[in-house]
């Protein structure tokens, strides 16, 4: 069975997971599209053969052929998008964030248990990255025993002019507040932000680097770098560090080369690229989780958790205290 999928949002993240469902991913087959920009969904669906574009992301998740429903739109119109998705029963991929604020995801939290069915995942796609996964099994199997510590770092070569420095945590940390989180199964409980010296690099709306300090329940302690102009690559890094041993995030793939009295490898630019493989066997694992009537990958409570800790890290960065990172329990239906 072919999954029918509509797309609302067909900007830059939007492109490239039309073109993966369409051309490089199996099972599923892009039907509808819906975007603000009306004349950029009109482009899109020409390349796409039999697409019909939808004016609103309301009419496209209402439109009898699509089945499930892909949400790549600007990040403050997620919650409508998602919220529709649920009251139609229809299973939704919602981009990072799931929604802008703490309680515009628990408002989609309480509407899924409501709904009784597993319908959101949100895309956070370093669960699917090889080495994260390889990391995590490590980690699971106990080859380090019992994570003591986590060191890690977000760099970015540069950022345009608009990334200001709310953005840190809340687009960029904010992969690492959903990855940690999973990969040492275990839920922050405070958040400390300290704010070295500027480099030159940066501009009047931007502090970079920042160093950000989470503890687990588990009285794990995590460090975490972002360091968005830092400009020699994008370069992911992550060390956690256990009663038995050391754990590291394996570097990508490069050729080692020797020459010119010089060891090198290749250090990426471009977090696209970086993450690739993992943005495919996300989608691709959503679909057969799809077809199945399933949702296997990051939830609507991760969503909401992601949103409750980036919260938290602002008001400690404002404060400059330790902010609690407070939450209900977590709902037997995301057990
Ligand atoms: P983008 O290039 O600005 O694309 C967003 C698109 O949504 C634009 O075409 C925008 O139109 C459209 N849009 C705005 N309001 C809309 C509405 N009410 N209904 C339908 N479409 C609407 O942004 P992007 O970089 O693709 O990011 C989209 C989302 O993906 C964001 O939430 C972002 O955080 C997330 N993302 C995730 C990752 C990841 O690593 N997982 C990477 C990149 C992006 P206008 O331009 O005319 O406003």
């Amino acid at each position: 069975m072919t999954l029918n999928v509509g797309v609302i949002g067909v900007g830059m993240i939007g492109q490239e997971h039309i073109n993966r469902l369409t051309n490089k991913l199996v099972g599923a087959k892009v039907v509808a599209l819906s975007d603000v920009n009306a004349r950029q969904a009109e482009e899109t669906a020409a390349k796409l053969q039999g697409a019909k574009v939808y004016s609103t992301g309301e009419a496209l998740i209402a439109a009898p052929e699509v089945q499930v429903v892909v949400v790549t739109s600007s990040g403050p119109t997620h919650e409508a998008y998602v919220l529709a998705a649920i009251k139609a029963g229809k299973l939704v991929f919602c981009e990072k964030p799931l929604a802008t604020t703490a309680e515009a995801c628990m408002r989609i939290v309480e509407a899924e248990i409501a709904s009784g069915r597993h319908l959101v995942q949100v895309g956070f796609q370093r669960r699917y990255d090889k080495g994260y996964r390889a990391l995590k099994k490590a980690i699971d199997d106990g080859v380090i025993g019992a994570p003591l510590m986590v060191h890690c770092a977000h760099r970015n070569p540069s950022v345009p002019e608009g990334y200001v420095s709310d953005m840190a945590i809340v687009d960029t940390f904010i992969h690492e507040i959903d990855a940690l989180r999973w990969l040492i199964n275990d839920d922050y409980v405070s958040a400390q932000v300290l704010v070295p010296r500027n480099t030159k690099h940066t501009h009047a709306k931007l502090d970079d680097p920042i160093i950000i300090l989470l503890a687990t329940k588990g009285g794990v302690r995590i460090d975490g770098e972002v360091f968005v102009n830092c400009r020699y690559g994008y370069d992911i890094l992550c060390q956690v560090v256990g009663e038995e041993g050391v754990a590291s995030l394996p570097e990508p793939e490069s050729v080692l080369l020797r020459r010119d009295a010089k060891l090198s490898t290749t250090i990426m630019q471009d977090w696209k690229l970086r993450f690739i493989d993992s943005y495919d066997v996300e989608l691709q694992d959503w679909i057969e989780a799809a077809r199945a009537g399933k949702v296997n990958g990051p939830n609507a409570w991760d969503g909401y958790f992601a949103a409750v800790t980036a919260d938290a890290c602002l008001e400690a960065k404002r404060t400059g205290t330790v902010a609690p990172i407070v939450t209900p329990p977590r709902p037997a239906f995301y057990a």
